[in-house]
């Protein structure tokens, strides 16, 4: 059946790299309520490629000129930012403009004023924002929430998150385009790590930039990251991101036992164990899950469980985290 007749959204990609070509284009081959309308590029042989890989009709493609086009096109409901980090600002307003629905990937945007254009932008064209947290959508990272947030093994006394990668290229190194090091790009994902788990904010940070062994390509940005976040109720997160190390830990310790995934952030693979033995969870496919999800609340009427506000609030961590780094104080966070 027609897809648009099958009552299925129709999502634009923004922006054809890793991200899309690897993950989000073959899950959107296996959603219930969405599927691949249109794509945005500045390549045109990638435009060439998925029109035949994907399907996609000529009317459907864009590039970054011709983008405000889709304000007129009925087959685009929902369009998917997944450009570098620095362009995400402008593409989600420019997106809001066009009257359409937005994912944006993480990390939102560069600075909480960034954030707040994007969130007015959507509000003001009465449509739904949401960011790429797949995570929220995954079985072990939602068990984390749960035993967490129940207090499972009891009120939680210390979290540990680490998130790095051993090899990184491209815009990621760029400053201007990243907005940051691994922090902005890996890190974020140990503080969503430590908040989906504790269900709380934290109060303050500290953070010490690790030592560079390579200054040339680390030259504008953070090697390596450690940090601190103060939780209510004395509870203290210790943090660590690396673009020379891999690492992947979410582990949580509460007054009567504790609980961790490791790998906790990866696209499969994830495994879970507590102090009572091993996670039983299945393994899905996170990025369908989290945009049949966005799709279900656009046509039910229903808030996403992964807004724009929650971007931002991961946004205003981040800077404060570097503030943190910069001047080796602690900074308080006002929330
Ligand atoms: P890539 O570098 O692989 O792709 C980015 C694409 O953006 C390019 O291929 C290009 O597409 C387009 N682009 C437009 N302008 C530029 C520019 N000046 N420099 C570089 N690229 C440009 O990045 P990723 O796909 O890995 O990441 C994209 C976004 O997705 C980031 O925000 C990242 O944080 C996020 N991400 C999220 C993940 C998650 O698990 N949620 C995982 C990986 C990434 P084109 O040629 O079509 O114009």
């Amino acid at each position: 059946m027609d897809n648009k007749r099958a009552n299925k959204l129709g999502i634009a990609l923004v922006g054809l790299g890793k991200y899309s070509s690897g993950q989000l284009a073959p899950a959107l081959n296996e959603t219930i309520h969405c599927y691949l309308a249109g794509i945005v590029t500045g390549t045109p042989e990638k435009a060439d490629k998925w029109k035949k890989k994907y399907d996609v009709p000529e009317k459907n493609i864009y590039n970054y000129s011709n983008f405000d086009q889709i304000n007129d096109n009925p087959d685009i409901d929902i369009i998917y930012i997944v450009l570098p980090n620095a362009m995400h600002r402008e593409y989600v307003v420019r997106a809001a403009l066009a009257g359409k629905h937005v994912i944006c990937e993480k990390p939102m945007a560069l600075t909480v004023a960034e954030c707040d254009e994007m969130i007015e932008a959507c509000k003001k064209a009465n449509r739904l924002l949401s960011i790429g947290y797949r995570l929220h959508f995954e079985p072990h990272n939602v068990e984390m929430m749960r035993l967490g947030r129940d207090k499972v093994f009891g009120g939680i006394k210390r979290m540990i998150a680490e998130d790095g990668l051993a090899e990184v290229e491209g815009w990621r190194l760029d400053k201007g385009l990243a907005g940051g090091g691994p922090l902005m790009d890996v890190g974020i994902y140990c503080v969503q790590g430590v908040r989906y788990t504790t269900g709380v904010e934290p109060i303050a940070v500290t953070a010490k930039e690790g030592k560079k062994k390579d200054r040339k390509r680390f030259r504008d940005i953070e090697e390596s990251l450690t940090w601190q976040m103060e939780m209510p109720d004395g509870l203290m997160a210790e943090c660590k991101t690396s673009y020379s190390e891999e690492l992947n830990l979410l582990r949580a310790e509460g007054e009567k036992g504790w609980f961790e995934l490791s790998p906790a952030y990866e696209y499969e693979g994830i495994k879970g164990r507590t102090s009572n033995g091993n996670m039983k969870f299945p393994q899905i496919n996170q990025q369908a899950r989290q945009m049949d999800d966005f799709a279900d609340a656009i046509l039910n009427n229903r808030p996403t469980p992964v807004p724009g506000e929650m971007g931002r609030q991961d946004v205003k961590i981040l800077n404060a985290i570097y503030e943190a780094m910069q001047t080796g104080t602690r900074i308080v966070i006002n929330n």
